[in-house]
């Protein structure tokens, strides 16, 4: 919540309001902004965390904060909302509209080839989500996916991998990659002050500052640790 002055531009928050910060700032003005395409705001888009420190810390100054700030409702479940600064959207703007899951289909997050296949019957998946970001992911996505189906890409690569375009081309795959824009959270904001997602049921760990290197060793070591989301709270 901010504690601190505020800018001279902020005008929608005042010092005391409980905040959720978003991961993509937007100035709200540009041409990418009016079509809701805010990570690539001309003067802003991923920079927390990315261009500029990151929000891990006590404080932090947020750049364009009244489009990159939204009020908590009273009332509301805080850890749940910490969801929203990013892997809710993210999962559901790459995952699920990017990736165009509709009712009825059958859609692998990522899994070994072999057992994807034997739970469809070899006939593969609607929608495959790479959510890891690394060439061996790809691939299985790429193996998974059935004729006319979609393969979304949420994972953050760090470098290249193999395209194997001749399997999907003739097999009308869609590929589909992005950046989230976190146009959908206010809605999802709505979606989980009623009730309807529990994203809290996702975090795993809590931890203080002083042991954020503690924190970031378990989660090195998330499939042993059972590690989803680690909550870090100051005292
Ligand atoms: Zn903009």
């Amino acid at each position: 919540m901010p504690r601190g002055p505020l800018g001279a531009g902020v005008k929608n928050f005042r010092k005391g309001d409980r905040v959720l910060i978003s991961c993509i700032t937007a100035r709200g003005s540009c041409a990418n902004c009016k079509r809701q395409l805010y990570s690539h705001c001309t003067d802003g888009g991923w920079i927390l965390g990315h261009l500029i420190d990151g929000t891990e810390a006590e404080y932090v100054r947020i750049p364009h904060a009244d489009n990159g700030l939204y009020p908590i409702p009273q009332g509301a479940d805080e850890e749940a909302l910490v969801m929203l600064s990013n892997i809710l959207p993210t999962g559901f703007e790459i995952g699920v509209l990017t990736g165009q899951v509709k009712p009825g289909n059958t859609v692998a997050i990522v899994d070994a080839v072999a057992t994807l296949m034997r739970m469809t019957d070899d006939a593969g998946v609607d929608v495959a989500i790479e959510a890891v970001g690394i060439p061996a992911t790809f691939d299985v996505c790429q193996k998974v996916v059935a004729p006319g189906g979609h393969i979304a890409n949420v994972g953050v690569h760090g470098k290249s991998v193999e395209l194997h375009l001749e399997t999907p081309w003739i097999q009308n795959v869609t590929l589909t990659t992005g950046l989230v824009n976190t146009n959908t959270t206010p809605l999802l904001l709505k979606t989980v002050h009623s009730g309807k997602l529990s994203p809290a049921q996702r975090i795993t760990h809590r931890c203080a500052p002083d042991d954020i290197l503690k924190a970031y060793a378990v989660f090195g070591n998330a499939a042993q640790e059972k590690a989803l989301k680690a909550i870090l709270a100051a005292a």
